[in-house]
């Protein structure tokens, strides 16, 4: 067999444009947080958020951090998170010593499955915090029903669901506040960076707050806050990147056309009626074996996939005090099949036909 270039299973694009950026920045000598922060929130709030004032931070761990301290989420509240997504979606309630609920998936989407979120709701529940897993958006109709009924508050984690919409509006729009990363591998990037898009005028206030030490005006500081600040650096380059997001996004939905077209063994990812999927991520099922066929997959054909999540948050050792006893069967078995392939926009055809060929012979259909 003939050396390939392994295909990666995300791949960053950085060039020329973030780098004169950067470099502009670096001229002016003033690097951290100022106007290029400022434009960049104007900028993503009515690109991707329908108009919605947004809030730049450090990282997408500190936009939920914030946005639920925003929201007056503390000790004794609880909050109702899946157990299958990053560490970040729950560490972020924890930390502000609220207790994580973790609750089962649906398994077409590998988002909150109704009926156990209501099933969770206790007198304690102040919130629901949904993540738009892989760039597919969660049953935002159907959560807000819950939430309402209920008279509790909707978060969102748009860590990876940049320009995903739900029955015609963008994720980020529906909850009191939601937060999307900018961490390289995400959709877009600003090197690190979280964007907080805000429901009302008070969350927009407290989340400027709590980046900042707890104050607008210097020694004036009217909560305890944090350093959560985005750089001026970080924010040319996120505004360069969301002139390209469109473009990628729409090569991802062609990749993931292709690759639904073509794979014959393993079940594809679904799409709702009422979503757009941005396709942060392509996650297919192999129920038998899936560890050897990632490594047959990287050895044989030098294609890179990966495996999110394969520890359940409520199964680690940081979070599992707050799940005694839980078990989560979807939650489980999603965890011990997923598999994601590449999808990314610096795929080209023949890396395309490759994935598929070497999806096509490791997976047996009918294993
Ligand atoms: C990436 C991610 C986060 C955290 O974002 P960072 O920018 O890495 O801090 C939170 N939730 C989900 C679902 C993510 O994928």
């Amino acid at each position: 067999m003939t050396e390939r270039e392994f295909i990666p299973p995300a791949k960053p694009i950085i060039g020329p444009d973030e780098r004169a950026a950067v470099d502009a920045v670096l001229q002016t000598g003033m690097v951290a947080q100022g106007p290029q922060v400022a434009a960049f929130e104007q900028e993503f709030g009515d690109q991707l958020v329908a108009g919605r004032t947004c809030v730049a931070v450090n990282s997408g761990t500190s936009g939920l951090h914030l946005g639920l301290l925003a929201a007056g989420i503390g000790p004794g509240d609880e909050v109702i998170v899946p157990s299958f997504t990053f560490a970040a979606t729950a560490n972020s309630v924890a930390l502000t010593g609220a207790t994580p609920v973790f609750v089962d998936i649906e398994p077409t989407y590998f988002c909150l499955a109704l009926e156990a979120v209501e099933a969770a709701i206790t007198e304690r529940t102040r919130a629901i915090m949904p993540v738009h897993l892989f760039g597919h958006p969660a049953d935002m109709t159907a959560l807000r029903a819950v939430a309402e009924r209920h008279g509790v508050m909707l978060f969102e984690d748009a860590a990876q669901a940049h320009g995903a919409t739900w029955d015609g509006a963008p994720v980020g729009s529906f909850g009191t506040f939601a937060m999307f990363s900018l961490y390289p591998t995400k959709n877009m990037t600003s090197g690190e960076g979280g964007m907080v898009s805000c429901a009302d005028d008070e969350v927009v206030r407290r989340v400027k707050l709590l980046r900042n030490q707890g104050m607008e005006r210097q020694y004036a500081n009217e909560l305890v806050g944090l350093n959560n600040r985005m750089t001026d650096i970080h924010a040319a380059i996120g505004r360069v990147q969301l002139t390209k997001v469109g473009a990628w996004t729409r090569t991802r939905q062609d990749n993931a056309a292709f690759l639904d077209a073509h794979l014959e063994s393993v079940a594809v990812p679904a799409v709702a009626e009422q979503a757009t999927h941005v396709y942060h991520q392509y996650t297919v099922r192999v129920p038998e074996d899936r560890d050897e066929v990632v490594r047959r997959l990287r050895e044989e054909f030098q294609v890179g996939s990966g495996v999110y999540y394969p520890i359940p948050n409520h199964r680690l050792e940081s979070l599992s005090r707050f799940a005694p006893g839980l078990d989560l069967p979807e939650t489980e078995r999603a965890a011990a099949e997923v598999l994601s392939l590449p999808v990314h926009p610096s795929l080209s055809a023949s890396d395309l036909e490759r994935i598929v060929e070497a999806v096509n012979t490791v997976v047996k259909a009918g294993s």
